[in-house]
C-alpha cells in the first residue's frame, strides 16, 4: 500500500471504507491528529469512517481536545450562574414590589380611604410597569 501524503510504501495504516486510496501512514496520521483534527473523521469525505487508526493517535487526539471541551463546559456552566443570579434579583426585585402593595393596600383598608388606595394602585402599577420596562431591557440586552 501507498500513503497518500507521503507516497511511502506502508504495511501498517488507516484506511476510510467510503474512500479509495485514502490510506494513511502512522506517521502522516500523527501530522494530520496533532493539527487537532479527529483521526476518525475521513479527511477526503469527512464521514465519521476511517478504521485501523493507531491507538496512539486517538489518545494525542483525545489529550488535545480535552482542554478545549473543558473551556467550552466552564462557559456553559459560567452562563448558567449568570442565568440564575439574574433570576433571582428578578424574582427578589418582584417580591419586594408585591410586598410593598401588601403594605400600601392594607393601610389604604386601614385609613378607609377611596381615593387614597386609587392613588396608591396607580402608584403601584407605575412601579410595576417600570420593572417590567426594566426586564424587558435586560432579556433584550
Ligand atoms: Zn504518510
Ligand atoms: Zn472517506
Amino acid at each position: 500500500m501507498q500513503c497518500c501524503i507521503c507516497f511511502e510504501n506502508i504495511q501498517h495504516y488507516s484506511s476510510c471504507t467510503n474512500c479509495i486510496d485514502a490510506y494513511l501512514c502512522y506517521l502522516c496520521e500523527e501530522k494530520w491528529t496533532k493539527q487537532i483534527k479527529d483521526p476518525n473523521i475521513c479527511f477526503i469525505c469527512k464521514e465519521n469512517t476511517r478504521i485501523n487508526i493507531h491507538t496512539q493517535n486517538i489518545e494525542i487526539y483525545e489529550s488535545m481536545i480535552e482542554p478545549i471541551l473543558q473551556i467550552s463546559i466552564n462557559i456553559q456552566h459560567n452562563e448558567v450562574n449568570e442565568n440564575l443570579n439574574l433570576f433571582k434579583n428578578c424574582l427578589k426585585i418582584f417580591l419586594s414590589i408585591v410586598a410593598l402593595y401588601i403594605i400600601f393596600f392594607s393601610l389604604s383598608y386601614l385609613i378607609d380611604y377611596l381615593d387614597f388606595y386609587i392613588i396608591l394602585l396607580i402608584i403601584f402599577l407605575t412601579i410595576f410597569f417600570l420593572f417590567l420596562l426594566w426586564l424587558y431591557i435586560i432579556i433584550v440586552s
